[in-house]
């Protein structure tokens, strides 16, 4: 991909730290062909769901249980909210990590996010607070979404699993079974831009794939129509401070998808 020169703001700077200095394209006013008829299609289609969403509830206010031509109930047609998810995940005993929780830690930031970030699992200070990368990698993806120009309640955080696992082990492959269905739900029900899979239980998860996140990385992706751009996690990043470079690289596709 061909990139323009730009100048680092003070938060691109702070997140590149000791880097030498890179080039980055800028995802703004920039003409993409293809991808700018494949972005408008997929906004009037947002846009079609959110109405035939809307319409559905009035119908639903009505009175109308059933869609006519289907027979399908028409709680089935639409889309969950992230409240009724959170709501039927409750005070979930679904796999093992229930016994040691201190929270769930569900997700949070902004229900009509244009980018979904996805981690692995909550560490011990999530589970302490009950919120997604409030630790050191936590930090460190502050910074970069700071460096992405946004505030972390414009985009939406979560992770595969919302059960922290004893002594950050990784998750095992039931826990994952038990759990992941809940983050489906999440994406589809915020639908974003572009997601950012962290690390590679998360790209993995979501792309189906045993590959691992340095042959998925580098590349685009799709989750169910979605674009998903993998890239290192940050505490990953923390350990290897010299592939923020590359992460940084990914940042800039990603930013690229969404308008
Ligand atoms: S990790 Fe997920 S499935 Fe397991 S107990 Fe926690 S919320 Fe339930």
């Amino acid at each position: 991909m061909e990139m323009e020169k730009t100048c680092y703001s003070v938060d691109q700077r702070e997140f590149m730290q000791n880097e030498e200095n890179v080039s980055f394209g800028s995802h703004r006013g920039k003409s993409h062909g293809n991808g700018e008829v494949e972005r408008s299609l997929r906004r009037d289609l947002a846009e079609l769901a959110a109405s035939l969403r809307q319409h559905l509830s009035y119908q639903a206010l009505m009175g109308l249980e059933w869609l006519p031509s289907e027979l399908v109930p028409i709680t089935q047609v639409m889309p969950d909210t992230l409240d009724e998810i959170r709501g039927e995940l409750g005070e979930c005993t679904r796999c093992r990590l229930h016994s040691n929780r201190r929270h769930i830690v569900f997700g949070e930031g902004s229900p009509s996010a244009r980018i979904v970030i996805v981690g692995e699992g909550p560490g011990r200070d999530e589970d302490r607070l009950g919120r997604p990368f409030v630790g050191a990698a936590g930090k460190l993806l502050d910074r970069i979404i700071a460096a992405m120009g946004l505030g972390r309640q414009e985009v939406y955080i979560c992770n595969v699993i919302k059960c922290r696992p004893p002594k950050n082990r990784d998750p095992l492959p039931e826990e994952i079974e038990a759990c992941g269905p809940f983050l489906r739900r999440q994406l589809r029900a915020i639908r974003p831009q572009a997601i950012l899979a962290l690390g590679s239980f998360a790209a993995q998860f979501l792309l189906s794939s045993q590959q691992p996140i340095s042959k998925l990385r580098d590349s685009v992706h799709q989750f169910e129509g979605i674009p998903l751009v993998p890239t290192y996690h940050p505490a990953y990043l923390l350990r290897n401070p010299l592939q923020k470079r590359q992460a940084w690289k990914d940042v800039q596709v990603l930013l690229s998808l969404v308008e």
